[in-house]
């Protein structure tokens, strides 16, 4: 297990925690730290279920040390979530926008144009299967 890997991530995410959050909207601040967790969150998801790289008992205690979100990761093994940007993405209370879903979500093909793609939660640019 390349443990430097993880050591990055918590650097990153530390240098994210402290930046200044001045002139962004409140949401926007948290999104850099959505992206690294989503990143490290897909870093062990992919060493345990596509590399096959790691143990059962190695994944079970990254999870268990919160280095990855077991939510997200049990969306990304179903069909049309393989890459799901962040769960609050797909929880309906957080959704009185774009009807039910996040326009995150919204397959490409179905974005009127010049509409603004952007998860509020996350800054995700787009995290249909289908796009
Ligand atoms: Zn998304
Ligand atoms: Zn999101």
């Amino acid at each position: 297990m390349p443990t430097k890997i993880l050591d990055d991530y918590a650097k990153k995410m530390r240098d994210a925690e402290n930046e200044s959050h001045e002139g962004k909207r409140k949401a926007e601040s948290l999104w850099p730290i959505m992206r690294i967790s989503h990143a490290r969150s897909r870093y062990i998801y992919e060493l345990y279920y596509k590399r096959e790289a790691i143990s059962k008992e190695l994944y079970d205690w990254l999870l268990k040390q919160e280095y990855a979100d077991p939510a997200l990761i049990a969306k990304w093994k179903k069909t049309g979530y393989e890459k799901l940007c962040c769960i609050r993405c797909i929880q309906s209370r957080d959704m009185n926008y774009q009807g039910s879903t996040c326009i995150c979500r919204v397959p490409k093909a179905q974005v009127r144009t010049g509409t603004v793609v952007e998860c509020v939660h996350c800054g995700c640019r787009g995290c249909s299967s289908d796009s």
